[in-house]
């Protein structure tokens, strides 16, 4: 286990590292001293804080000054992309499902609509990143159940009415 860290993977299965509010990235490995996470800012806005965290996962060194605010990052363990059938590609977040849409912008990223939004009306979204990997804002106030998905073998998603 971390100290004081945790681990969460993004929709897309990329893992980061959260600490003390601020996500990190894996940067490098370390010759038999862990692996070094660099703060996900790095690159946007040279930001120098890391963490090392050691084989058996634990925090050992960390620069946390950073220079800018902590993210506004929502991270879900329950959050996935689902093909369907018909070739469209869904974000299910904690069983719910959204759609793309026409991809309309939304504060840094993009807004996906509840799918049930045209049938129940619904107004929950979620905004997922450009570059798809972490979800901004979720909303998740739905006017009606999840709906239900079924896999099938080949890693479709088929809808149960
Ligand atoms: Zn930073
Ligand atoms: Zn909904």
């Amino acid at each position: 286990m971390f100290l004081q860290g945790q681990m969460v993977e993004t929709p897309n299965g990329v893992k980061h590292l959260i600490y003390k509010g601020y996500a990190y990235t894996k940067n490098n490995k370390l010759k038999n001293m862990g692996t070094r996470y660099a703060c996900c800012s790095r690159l946007s806005k040279n930001c120098l804080a890391y963490v090392h965290v050691s084989k058996d996962n634990v925090i050992i060194k960390s620069n946390t000054k950073h220079n800018h605010k902590p993210p506004n990052y929502f991270f879900s363990k329950e959050a996935q992309f689902i093909n369907l059938l018909n070739g469209t590609t869904l974000l299910m977040v904690n069983g719910y499902t959204f759609h793309k849409n026409a991809g309309v912008q939304y504060s840094g990223g993009i807004r996906w609509q509840c799918s049930s939004k045209s049938s129940q009306r619904c107004k929950a979204f979620v905004v997922l990143s450009h570059d798809e990997e972490t979800l901004l804002r979720l909303r998740e106030h739905h006017s009606h159940e999840p709906p239900k998905y079924k896999s099938t073998s080949t890693g479709m998603h088929v809808k149960i009415y």
